[in-house]
């Protein structure tokens, strides 16, 4: 009780806010509020601060999250946005990897964790370069565009969630145009930098048994 209640006044007031605080379905710790309900997600978003673990909405528990781990490759591998990353850091809300109907989101350790329940290991763990830079580019257009992931999209790649308004869509397609070159520009060495210090947008994880 001591060690939450200390964990509790190490974190911002309203990220501890809320009527409960349920446990990580990855590590057991309990969840705090990150992002407040934004229309394309249909729920605030928790996250662990132990383990990383980001959820939209509720959790089933830990069944639930390794089904969603094992969804993005399956039981020996997996590849995912990284949550714990740089993009993740900088871009808050408007992280690319924050797309419409995702539910958890993962990171290298929350990912050790779960595993872990099926007695099996991390053996390797890799940076994904050309994910990891269009993730990191689409977060840079998010913080100039009214809709979220709109260039991956257009492009063939993931989920958007487009402006409501035609004149603001307009604007959000010209803007991805304009800026698509400078932002690459931006997200190059941005993401070098994140991967340098294991901070990678995408990661690729193998697991073995133990
Ligand atoms: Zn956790």
């Amino acid at each position: 009780m001591d060690d939450l209640t200390t964990r509790a006044r190490t974190v911002p007031l309203e990220a501890g806010a809320g009527p409960d605080n349920p446990p990580c379905p990855a590590c057991s710790e309990p969840l705090f509020g990150w992002l407040a309900e934004v229309d394309r997600l249909g729920a605030p978003v928790r996250r662990c601060e132990s383990c990383g673990l980001g959820i939209v909405g509720e959790s089933a528990g830990t069944e639930e999250a390794l089904a969603a781990l094992a969804q993005s490759g399956d039981q020996e591998r997996a590849r995912f946005a990284n949550r714990a990353g740089l993009a993740c850091s900088l871009g808050g809300a408007g992280w690319a990897g924050l797309e419409p109907g995702v539910h958890y989101l993962f990171t290298v350790e929350a990912a050790r964790r779960l595993v872990a329940r099926r007695d099996q290991v991390v053996h390797r763990r890799r940076w994904v370069p050309g994910p990891s830079f269009a993730l990191t580019w689409q977060t840079l257009l998010n913080s100039v565009t009214f809709g979220h992931n709109v260039a991956l999209a257009a492009l063939g790649h993931g989920r958007a969630a487009p402006a409501e308004e035609r004149w603001q869509r307009r604007i959000d397609g010209l803007a991805s145009i304009v800026l698509a070159i400078p932002a690459a520009i931006v997200a190059v060495p941005l993401e070098l930098l994140g991967a340098l210090f294991r901070g990678g947008g995408v990661v690729d994880l193998r697991f073995e048994l133990l």
